[in-house]
Parts: C-alpha cells; sequence; structure tokens
C-alpha cells in the first residue's frame, strides 16, 4: 500500500480499455461492461478528477452493425470496419453517459500526429478546453489513416502518449490479465503476478512473452512499452484486469492490484 500512497492523489486520469475488455469471446461488445465502466467514470469525474477515456472496440462494433460473425484478418477489412463502428462505439457511449449526464467527446489520433509539434499542439489545445468544460474526452486510433494499433497495440501505445501529451498523472491499462507475470501465466504454473516493477531487478523486457491468449493485439510487449512511456516520462500506470470496471477504484485506493510502474517521484 504504502509504496502506492501517491495514487491516491491522482487527478488527471486515462484509463484505456482494450478490445478484449470490451468485446465477448464471440467479439460482439459488452454492453453491460461498457455501462459500468461509465458508471464509474462518472463517479470519479463528480468527484472532480479529470477523465480521459482511451477506447478501442471500434472494429468490434463494425463486425457486429454488418453482421460479421469474426473480426477479419485482413486490415484493410478492418479498417472499414472501424470506420462503420468508431460511430457506433461513440452513440453508445453517449447513451451511456448521457444517462448520468455526462458529454463526451470524440477524438481520433495517430501517433505520428502527436510526434508532430503542431499538431501536438493543436490536440493539447484542444484536450485543455475540452478538460476545462468538464467533458470526457474519448479517444480512439482514427483507424482510417492509421494502423499503427490495429497492427501493434491495441491503443496501448497511444494512451501512454496521449497521458504525456496531457500531463496525466496516472494511466490504468485495462486488460483481460491480472497484470505483468513473471512468466506466461497460462503455461507456467509458478508465474508470479509482479505487483511492482520498480522493484523487479534488471530490464523489464524480460517479462515480455509469447502466449496464445488474447491479450489485446499488442500482447503484453505493447503494455511494457506503454509503461516505459509512462514512466521516463514521470507518469505512474497501473495495468489490471478489467472484466469488472469497479477495479479502478482499487487502483485509486492505491491498493496492491494488478502490476504497478511507478513514474512519479
Ligand atoms: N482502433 C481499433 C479499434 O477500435 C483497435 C482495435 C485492435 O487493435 O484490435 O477497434
Amino acid at each position: 500500500m504504502s509504496e502506492r500512497k501517491s495514487i491516491l492523489n491522482k487527478k488527471r486520469i486515462v484509463i484505456k480499455v482494450g478490445s478484449s475488455t470490451l468485446t465477448h469471446p464471440n467479439g460482439s461488445l459488452n454492453l453491460s461492461r461498457i455501462e459500468k465502466l461509465a458508471g464509474v467514470i462518472t463517479y470519479l469525474h463528480n468527484q472532480g478528477k479529470e477523465v480521459v477515456l482511451v477506447s478501442s472496440g471500434a472494429i468490434a462494433a463494425g463486425v457486429g452493425k454488418i453482421g460479421l460473425d469474426k473480426k477479419p484478418a485482413d486490415k484493410i477489412k478492418k479498417q472499414a470496419l472501424a470506420a462503420i463502428g468508431q460511430a457506433e462505439l461513440i452513440k453508445i457511449y453517449e447513451k451511456f453517459f448521457e444517462e448520468y449526464n455526462k458529454t463526451v467527446a470524440q477524438l481520433l489520433l495517430t501517433r505520428d500526429g502527436i510526434e508532430n509539434a503542431s499538431r501536438r499542439r493543436n490536440a493539447r489545445n484542444t484536450f485543455k478546453e475540452l478538460l476545462s468544460m468538464k467533458v470526457i474526452p474519448i479517444v480512439n486510433e482514427n483507424d482510417t489513416v492509421s494502423t499503427d494499433e490495429i497492427e501493434f497495440g491495441d491503443n496501448d501505445i497511444l494512451s501512454a502518449m496521449v497521458s504525456s501529451l496531457i500531463n496525466a498523472d496516472l494511466l490504468i491499462i485495462l486488460s483481460d490479465i491480472d497484470g505483468v507475470y513473471t512468466s506466461d501465466p497460462n503455461i507456467d504454473k509458478n508465474a508470479r503476478l509482479i505487483s511492482d516493477l520498480s522493484k523487479e531487478d534488471g530490464d523489464i523486457s524480460k517479462f515480455i512473452f509469447d502466449s496464445e491468449s488474447a491479450f489485446g493485439s499488442g500482447g503484453m510487449a505493447s503494455k511494457l512499452t506503454a509503461g516505459k512511456h509512462c514512466v521516463e516520462n514521470g507518469i505512474d500506470m497501473v495495468i489490471a484486469n478489467g472484466a469488472n470496471p469497479s477495479i479502478i477504484y482499487t487502483v485509486l485506493e492505491g491498493k496492491e492490484v494488478g502490476t504497478y510502474f511507478k513514474g512519479s517521484e
């Protein structure tokens, strides 16, 4: 608990939810989980926290919308489905947040856009304005012009870049795994969940392993890259299991859940 004491005072929080957290095993959107997530974010917002949501799920929503039975492997088809599904996804968020009297905004970003100085400035100004208007920004990759996160990352890296762009205090990555393990828990029964990565010896990349499980398109590798980016930019990050969005409360209480990347002093 003491290691994570600083989490109690975090004000500007980025929450990233991946496709695997937002969908049922058959690929359709898990609406009850999205509704719960909207409830948790609303609660934090009412407490005076500034929350930015980075959400995947556009392709999944597109798959459901046109009645496919699974996500296609073809990249261009995925881009088209993301274009169809993004409208649906935002409609769903709007509906749930509206029930709580909250306004959301849609921001479609790319990694290279955030790296470009003038676009970076534009994006930062937009975030700043939205947060001052007490609006909840909902970010996804602009899959029409960029496929970085479709191919590798499922928005893990984008969410870390957004966190540094807006000087967030904390990034919470919700996934379908409890956190970073010492080895693949699906194969190795001795695998241990790492609670605090700063206490482990050596290079964190040694915890990257291949797994068959649906960790999202970047698996653990993109989450560790996101963690490295956050730590280098002085931002704390926690990876936790998003099966129940209430875990966000547990993270914010500074409890030992998931894996903590210590970025702040
Ligand atoms: N931007 C994509 C989406 O919203 C990312 C999904 C993925 O990589 O699976 O669907």
